[in-house]
């Protein structure tokens, strides 16, 4: 059975004040079984070390976004072997507002996500069709490019670290959630394409998570079907709602 993973994308949001409090009254009072439920948070860079040093054992840290390039003289960017260096797990990469207003492209994740398993990070990698994909029919042709160009970048050994995002563009930050029935049949297409793409190992053990304006209301609804191992959580992340998001996955294992 795969571990249900659930991770909160804080964004470019809050103070170090209110990052500290958000640990203090929320994530370190989280209670789950870490065995069946995999929990990692991302702040913003600047706030990482003292995540680090003040959070719970159970919740792990992750990074909203690693360079393409590696250490060097590329000014204001933080490399994979910085963060690895920090000690930190995780990076989520290809996130529909990078690509929306950072002009990463399809190879730049491709490359991104290979560059940061080279160096044994593990990464939540974001695919997800806009409105127009949607309503012209082709969702699953854009989600399938964004996966062919990670695809073409990883060794298929490279997949057991991966955790793929499903987040469609039009449901994150608008308070429109994918039905349970929009995203099971997307997760479905993904498990479908791992198998075909990739092999029956990672058809089997890759977790493919939700995100979209999940709330403490329709995380149960979404959390009991088939395909869908979690969540990637944005606004309810920052909230006490993260506690009951956390609640419903650990309730329904
Ligand atoms: C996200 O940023 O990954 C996200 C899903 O945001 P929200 O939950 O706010 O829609």
């Amino acid at each position: 059975m795969r571990r249900y993973f659930i991770g909160g994308n804080w964004k470019c949001n809050n103070t170090i004040a209110q990052t500290q409090s958000l640990i203090n009254s929320v994530i370190n009072k989280l209670a789950f079984d870490a065995t069946k439920v995999e929990v990692a948070v991302a702040p913003i860079f600047l706030h990482v070390p003292w995540v680090q040093a003040n959070i719970q054992k159970n919740v792990q840290v992750a990074v909203q976004n690693t360079s393409l390039t590696k250490m060097g003289a590329y000014t204001g960017e933080i490399s994979v072997e910085q963060v690895k260096d920090l000690g930190i797990p995780w990076v989520i990469l290809g996130h529909s507002e990078r690509r929306q207003y950072y002009g990463e492209t399809n190879e730049i994740v491709g490359k991104k996500t290979r560059l940061a398993l080279d160096h044994q990070l593990k990464v939540m990698a974001c695919v997800g069709e806009k409105l127009a994909d949607r309503e012209s029919g082709q969702t699953t042709q854009v989600i399938q490019a964004q996966l062919d160009s990670i695809k073409k970048e990883l060794t298929t050994e490279q997949w057991a670290n991966v955790v793929v995002a499903y987040e469609p563009v039009w449901a994150i930050g608008t308070g429109k959630t994918a039905s349970p029935e929009q995203a099971q049949d997307v997760h479905a297409f993904i498990r479908g394409w791992l198998k075909s793409q990739i092999g029956a190992q990672a058809e089997q053990q890759t977790r493919i998570i939700y995100g979209g304006s999940v709330t403490e209301k329709n995380a149960l609804d979404l959390i009991k079907q088939k395909d869908l191992d979690g969540f990637l959580v944005g606004g309810a992340a920052l909230k006490s709602a993260f506690t009951d998001i956390v609640a419903a996955a650990s309730s329904s294992r």
